[in-house]
């Protein structure tokens, strides 16, 4: 039997990569940030100094970036010619471009295949925007965090990240392939009141629920 695969999906700065690193520490999966693939991208072309969009020439150069998507303990990392790649992954340049670069199909495709196949041997928690409509569309487990616009300014400000969240919401909900969407059965939890560990055991216990009903 596949291992099980949460899918965590929502807007920018909603908190599901803090609940979701937790969630994925109470059950003892590992955690994927499908986020930071996309931001690796983006940032490898920036660095080569080619624009997101120059479509053909980025679908060309996808098979031969020296990108790799590994783990290390529980958790995914990136890794750029054998460099673990971090605060990279949160420049201007990236947050501005990323959204822009994951609209282009031929990144998409690249990507959940590589996805996918962390769940082949391992239970995830993955984390993104099209994990429960497009990587994962039959896992029984899938949530969708938001909280207020507002909300999720403030945390963006109070981790002192320049980000244009708003442009990104609007890119990533517009763009034609796996656009960011809640499925239809997904379990929506607002953020906005809650504390993280309250949302962290709102999907615990739904999990759980889910997993007794099943067995
Ligand atoms: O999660 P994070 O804010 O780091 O994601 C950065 C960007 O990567 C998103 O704004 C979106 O454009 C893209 N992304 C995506 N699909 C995912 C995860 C991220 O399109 N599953």
């Amino acid at each position: 039997m596949k291992p099980p695969a949460i899918a965590i999906d929502g807007p920018a700065a909603s908190g599901k990569s803090t609940v979701a690193k937790l969630v994925a520490k109470k059950l003892g999966y590992t955690f994927i940030n499908t986020g930071a693939m996309y931001r690796a991208i983006a940032w490898y072309l920036a660095q080569q100094g080619v624009a997101p969009a120059q479509h053909e020439k980025i679908a060309e150069m996808l098979p031969n970036m020296p990108l790799d998507f590994g783990k290390e303990g529980a958790v995914s990392t990136v890794l750029c010619a054998g460099k673990r790649l971090g605060r990279e992954l949160t420049e201007p340049v990236v947050n501005d471009s990323v959204s822009l670069v994951a609209a282009i199909p031929e990144v998409r495709a690249f990507l959940l295949h590589k996805q996918r196949e962390y769940n082949e041997s391992e239970a995830v928690v993955m984390e993104g925007r099209d994990i429960g409509t497009a990587v994962f569309p039959d896992t029984p487990f899938k949530y969708y965090v938001t909280a207020s616009e507002e909300v999720r300014a403030a945390r963006r400000a109070a981790q002192g990240l320049t980000d244009s969240i708003r442009e990104r919401d609007k890119n990533d909900r517009e763009r034609a392939c796996s656009p960011l969407t809640r499925a239809a059965d997904a379990r929506v939890i607002d953020t906005s009141d809650m504390t993280v560990e309250q949302v962290v055991a709102e999907i615990v216990n739904d999990i759980k629920d889910k997993t007794q009903v099943q067995s």
